[in-house]
């Protein structure tokens, strides 16, 4: 005898329905908070400001929230980690300021920015300082806004996907696994005035996976350090160069091995360094294979900042709701 519930394709129907009335309720309230739909936003001569992340480079992978403060910003303060397709998804009206390094130049002093921030805010203005990955990892996020709650300037911070984890899921390599690794450590190879000196001892733990940023121009140096410091150097590690962007590129190799194969390949950065055995999940994890990237894809360097604002001037683009 079956004794399995039997079917009712009355009532699901009717469930359906009901789930295709909250989707679109759920959408209509999407778009509102958007800034496409019918709510009314508040004048205010109270400017504040919005310090959000961006996420690694993939459009996609922008919060909800950070896109909705992406519409309410008068004026956009952006840099190089900032994807120009990210910045287009501003509200089209809105002011667009490039912070980032122009050729032969520096990057605006962090105390300029800071200045510039609390200047915009003091004018009324909603002001949107946008930033790749999470503000508030190894991007400065938190010094430029010590400023504006010094000066009781209103602020809110909204996280983005830090570039580790972006790059993880991007190239199908784990950053925990509990066969591999039960702590992951995300360290920085430069400091505030050039290299920093690393705390060796937390770096060679076992079952521990080190996701290094900005280390590209120090890889040879620090594969030889991880060596000369007793770990295997056939131990599995990995470059992933301009993760979830179009042109990613992921290099996999062993301590041993990593910076000549880097080197061959040419890798322009930016990039996250991964070390640790989760590396080799990569072969089965493997999911995305990116397409080539195309002229004015990845970070905002000066070249594409200044094609992207002439751009921006002919077509300004809106979030399609
Ligand atoms: N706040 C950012 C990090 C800023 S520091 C975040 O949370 O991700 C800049 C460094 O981040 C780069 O030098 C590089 O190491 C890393 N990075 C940023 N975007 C990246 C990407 N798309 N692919 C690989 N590494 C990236």
């Amino acid at each position: 005898m079956n004794h399995l519930p039997r079917f009712t394709p009355v009532k699901h129907e009717q469930d359906a329905v009901g789930v295709r009335a909250a989707r679109r309720a759920a959408a209509a309230m999407l778009a509102d908070e958007l800034g496409c739909g019918s709510v009314k936003r508040a004048a205010s001569s109270v400017g504040e400001v919005y310090l959000v992340g961006a996420g690694p480079g993939d459009p996609d992978l922008l919060t909800l929230r950070a896109l909705r403060l992406m519409q309410k910003a008068d004026v956009v303060v952006y840099d190089r980690l900032v994807d120009q397709a990210i910045v287009d998804l501003v509200r089209p009206d809105a002011e667009r300021i490039y912070v980032g390094k122009r050729r032969n130049e520096h990057t605006l002093p962090q105390e300029e920015i800071s200045e510039l921030l609390a200047r915009l805010a003091g004018e009324g203005k909603r002001v949107l300082r946008l930033k790749g990955g999470d503000p508030f990892i190894f991007g400065r996020g938190g010094e430029e806004i010590e400023m504006l709650a010094e000066r009781g300037i209103p602020f809110e911070v909204c996280p983005g996907i830090t570039a580790a984890a972006g790059c993880s899921a991007y190239s199908g390599i784990p950053l925990t696994h509990r066969d591999h690794a039960q702590t992951c450590i995300f360290v920085t190879a430069q400091g505030k005035n050039g290299p920093v000196e690393l705390d060796w001892k937390l770096l060679l733990r076992p079952g521990q996976t080190v996701a290094i940023y900005m280390g590209l121009a120090h890889l040879d140096e620090l594969m030889r350090e991880f060596i000369a410091r007793g770990t295997d150097p056939d131990l599995a590690a990995a470059v992933v160069d301009n993760g979830t962007r179009r042109g990613q590129r992921v290099i996999t190799g062993t301590l041993r091995t990593l910076a000549a194969k880097a080197r061959d390949a040419g890798l322009r950065g930016p990039t996250i360094i991964i070390i640790g055995s989760v590396v080799a999940l990569r072969d089965r994890l493997n999911w995305y294979s990116p397409e080539p990237a195309e002229a004015g894809d990845g970070p905002n360097d000066a070249v594409g900042a200044e094609t992207a604002r002439s751009a921006i001037d002919e077509k300004r683009v809106r979030v399609r709701c």
